[in-house]
């Protein structure tokens, strides 16, 4: 990976490049940002201008034997770290991101931009959470003790140090004394969850989400054909690339006709007229109710927003904007922000695998209270 492959972030690519033309990368760096953003490229890229031959002064050259193995992710000087699951006829304490390298490097090359989320499917995780243990720890730190196998610079990217929980303790060491030409490269979404004595050792980048212009460009690259509704998706994916392409995946369907007649129905709390718009939130099956629910969190955003600053945000169209200004009499910021938190409350159950029977009956006598003003 290029710098000038990746879209946006660029101060943040300048400051890299410069950090090594003029010798003062750091041993342990950071990449902090949200989900769906070009943390993981920024650091391939980085890691694959440390190694380059004959990079320039701003990008690798692209063309070297060092560039030809790290863009093919098989440069032996470049190791990768990242929450895994036990694989198949393995034990899990055995099992390390090894076992895994050759779905690592697939969705490197498809979607470098990943969420945990997307990884997990990827390696078939079902309903086990992928961690990083103790013997992977352990290898990260005998790999790194290693002379290097070709230039004299080892690079270590970890993904999702999030999921090192406390064996992160055992990081600390080679961070604190690394050796010689050893950089460690930690890529995160949520630095609070990063243990505070690895995060005072570290220099820390925080990258941006791509602009709705960058994001739209990114869908077109990787997805050969033409999208249905791009300006929309790019609305509702909000900078995170990884949304975009599951909302692509999902059918980029019209769900605004459902969730105002839900909101309606709910209002008016007649189960005749609530069953058939439960009935078909219930067909949709799992995946498109979360994109149904997610479509209404970005909806009742938006005109919170409205409501807050009594202007238009750029997320919204013109459809939507007319039906939030009629709403302006019925819901004040009070009840737009109640609906929000069922919103968001109804998204994590339905990733738990809640009864979706159950959580939409549930859901529709909340909202009728929030707009009865009753809650
Ligand atoms: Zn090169």
């Amino acid at each position: 990976m290029l710098f000038k492959d990746i879209l946006g972030n660029e101060s943040k690519k300048k400051l890299l490049s410069d950090l090594v033309y003029n010798n003062r990368a750091p041993h342990a760096l950071l990449f902090y940002g949200r989900e769906g953003t070009v943390k993981l490229s920024l650091a391939l890229a980085y890691a694959q201008y440390i190694l380059c031959e004959n990079r320039t002064k701003h990008d690798s050259c692209g063309v070297c034997p060092a560039c030809y193995k790290s863009m093919r992710r098989i440069h032996p000087d470049v190791h990768f770290t990242f929450p895994v699951i036990k694989k198949d006829g393995k034990k899990r304490e055995e099992t390390t991101s090894n076992d895994f390298l050759e779905n690592w490097r697939y969705m490197l090359n498809t979607l470098p931009e990943m969420s945990v989320k997307d990884w997990s499917s990827s390696i078939n995780a079902g309903n086990s959470l992928p961690n990083i243990n103790t013997r992977e720890c352990n290898e990260i730190i005998q790999k790194l003790s290693l002379k290097a196998f070709e230039g004299d610079a080892k690079i270590m990217i970890v993904w999702m140090p999030e999921y090192l929980g406390k064996e992160g303790n055992r990081l600390l060491k080679i961070i604190e004394e690394p050796t010689d030409n050893t950089y460690i490269i930690l890529i995160c979404e949520d630095i609070d969850k990063i243990l505070n004595t690895i995060l005072s050792r570290t220099q820390k980048i925080n990258v941006q989400p791509y602009s709705d212009a960058e994001l739209s460009e990114r869908i077109r690259t990787v997805v050969s054909t033409e999208v249905k509704d791009l300006k929309q998706v790019t609305l509702l994916a909000d900078g995170n690339m990884s949304k975009a392409m599951s909302i692509i995946r999902g059918g980029n369907e019209d769900y605004s006709a459902l969730l105002f007649d839900w909101i309606r129905a709910s209002y008016k709390g007649k189960p005749e007229a609530l069953q058939p718009i439960i009935n078909a939130c219930i067909d949709l099956g799992r995946e498109k109710q979360k994109h149904f629910l997610q479509y209404g969190l970005h909806f009742f955003r938006e005109y919170l927003y409205i409501l807050g600053t009594g202007s238009r945000g750029k997320r919204i169209n013109d459809q939507e904007y007319e039906i939030a200004s009629k709403m302006k009499k019925i819901i004040d910021l009070e009840m737009g922000t109640k609906i929000v938190h069922i919103l968001n409350q109804s998204i994590e159950h339905i990733s738990r695998n809640a009864n979706p029977k159950i959580l939409f009956m549930a859901n529709s006598l909340q909202l009728g209270d929030v707009l009865k003003n009753t809650a």
